[in-house]
């Protein structure tokens, strides 16, 4: 993704809301009409990704095992809860830091964003 204006997704849809424009729908923040093919709600969608942001439904985890830990990536990904300063986070048995895994998961996605826009 090229460089983006660094804005939040709530600056993102801020002044866009829904109205009633004569018997039509329209936004108050920009000309998207209900006449057309995209949905509000995808609208906004589509507003907040124009940023540079994803948005993305996180997968469920099974909960604490038997001995605390939460398993995630078919057993890749571990949260220790036992520990006595909080949890940590594992992958393939190596601790990792939460900003490491966030950053590492927004460049998958930012991969999976250019080679979706490269598709024909
Ligand atoms: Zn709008």
């Amino acid at each position: 993704m090229s460089a983006t204006k660094q804005i939040t997704p709530e600056q993102a849809i801020d002044g866009h809301e829904l109205e009633r424009i004569g018997h039509d729908l329209g936004c108050t923040g920009c000309n998207w009409s209900a006449l057309g093919d995209e949905s509000f709600a995808a609208h906004l969608v589509r507003l907040i990704r124009e940023t540079g942001h994803e948005i993305v439904r996180l997968p469920e985890d099974e909960g604490e095992d038997y001995y605390g830990q939460v398993w995630l990536d078919e057993g890749d990904i571990r949260v220790d809860c036992t520990g006595t300063h909080g949890r940590t986070a594992h992958i393939n048995g190596v601790e990792v830091r939460p900003n490491y895994l966030r950053r590492t998961a927004a460049e998958f996605l930012a991969a999976a964003r250019l080679v979706e826009e490269g598709l024909p």
